[in-house]
C-alpha cells in the first residue's frame, strides 16, 4: 500500500529538530532508519502529515567512551554498532544482539534509538539495555532529562519519550572487567523477530553469583527484567540446579500473545530455555 501524503522537513541541527517537532505536535513523526515506521505508513497504522528525518543530524551520530559509560548517538545503525571496536571490546553483548537483529537491509538503515523509541515488544534492544543497565537522553524544548531503561517501556509501543521529545544518546556503564553476558534469541528464520529471546549480564565473586540482570523479548507487552529469576540467584553458584528455577522463575513472568510464532505455553517455554541457554553461555563466559 502507498502511504498517505505528508510534508518532509530535514532539520540540520537538534535545536531545529525539536523546534519543528513542538511546532507540528501529534500530526508530526521522527524518521531514522524507516524500517519500523515506513512498514506502518505503508498499512496506514500511522498516517502522519509531518516526517522529520533525523538523518542529518552529525550529534545523534557515534559511539565513545565518556568516562565510566559507553554513549552512543541515537542515530547509530545496527551495523555501525556490529563494526565498532570499542562495543567490541568493552560491551560486547550489544554486538551479539544486533548480530541477530533481522539482515543486512534492515541493519544498515536501522538505528539504536530508532529501535529503542519504537517501544515494540519484539525488538531486541530493549531486553539489551534492561541487561545492561542503560540510561536514555530525552531532548525537548523544555530541556534534557536522563531517565533508565527500567521503567522506560510502559507497554506495546508506549515508552516514556513525551511529545515532542527526542531520545538523542544512550549510555551504558561499561560492563565490570570478566564479566559474562550473552543475548540468546530464538526465531523461525533469518530476518524474523523472536519468539522469545533472554538477555544476560553476570558476576561472579568467589564462586557465587554476584550481580545478575535478565531480560526478555517478546514474551509480554513489553520487554521485561525477570526479577524473581535474578533474585533467585544472587549468592548461589551457577549449576544445572540454579539455572532451572532462575528459567522457571522467568517462566512464571512471561505473558506473552499466542501468534503465528507460538500459543503461550510453546512461547513461554522458549523463554525458559533462552533464559536457560544465555545463563549457561554467560557463566561460561564470565571469570569466576
Ligand atoms: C523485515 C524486518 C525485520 C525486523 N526484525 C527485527 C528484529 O529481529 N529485531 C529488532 O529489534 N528489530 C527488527 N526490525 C525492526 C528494525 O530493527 C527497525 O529498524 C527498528 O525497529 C526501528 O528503527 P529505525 O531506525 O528504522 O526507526 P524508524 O522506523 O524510523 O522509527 C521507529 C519509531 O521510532 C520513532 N523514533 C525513531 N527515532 C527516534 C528518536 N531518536 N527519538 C524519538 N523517537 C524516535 C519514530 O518516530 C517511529 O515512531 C525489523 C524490521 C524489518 C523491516
Amino acid at each position: 500500500m502507498i502511504p498517505r501524503p505528508f510534508d518532509y522537513y530535514v532539520p540540520r541541527t537538534l535545536p531545529e529538530a525539536v523546534a519543528l517537532l513542538s511546532e507540528h505536535g501529534d500530526t508530526a513523526k521522527l524518521l531514522a532508519g524507516g524500517h519500523s515506521l515506513l512498514p506502518m505508513m505503508k498499512l496506514r497504522m500511522a498516517e502522519p502529515s509531518q516526517l522529520i528525518d533525523l538523518g542529518k543530524l552529525a550529534e545523534l551520530k557515534g559511539i565513545r567512551e565518556a568516562g565510566n559509560e559507553i554513549r552512543i548517538g541515537a542515530m547509530t545503525t545496527e551495523n555501525e554498532l556490529i563494526w565498532s571496536g570499542l562495543l567490541q571490546t568493552q560491551c560486547p553483548l550489544i554486538v551479539e544482539g544486533a548480530r541477530q537483529i533481522s539482515d543486512p537491509q534492515v541493519r544498515y538503515r536501522g538505528t539504536l534509538g530508532g529501535d529503542i523509541s519504537h517501544g515494540d515488544p519484539g525488538n531486541d534492544h530493549p531486553a539489551l539495555m534492561l541487561a545492561l543497565d542503560a540510561s536514555f537522553v530525552l531532548v525537548g524544548t523544555s530541556g534534557e532529562r536522563v531517565v533508565p531503561a527500567d521503567g522506560f517501556f510502559l507497554g506495546t509501543y508506549m515508552t516514556l519519550l513525551e511529545p515532542g521529545e527526542i531520545l538523542t544518546e544512550i549510555r551504558i556503564p561499561i560492563p565490570a572487567a570478566g564479566s559474562g553476558y550473552c543475548y540468546a534469541k530464538l526465531k523461525r528464520k533469518t530476518g524474523d523477530f523472536a519468539t522469545a529471546a533472554a538477555a544476560v549480564t553476570l558476576r561472579m565473586s568467589g564462586g557465587t553469583v554476584a550481580d545478575v540482570r535478565i531480560a526478555l523479548t517478546n514474551v509480554a507487552e513489553t520487554a521485561f527484567r525477570a526479577t524473581g529469576a535474578e533474585r533467585s540467584l544472587l549468592g548461589k553458584p551457577i549449576d544445572e540446579q540454579t539455572i532451572a528455577e532462575a528459567a522457571r522463575q522467568a517462566m512464571a513472568a512471561c505473558a506473552p500473545v499466542a501468534d503465528l510464532r507460538g500459543d503461550v505455553e510453546y512461547k513461554t517455554a522458549m523463554a525458559g530455555e533462552m533464559t536457560r541457554r544465555a545463563l549457561a553461555t554467560a557463566f561460561s563466559r564470565a571469570v569466576h
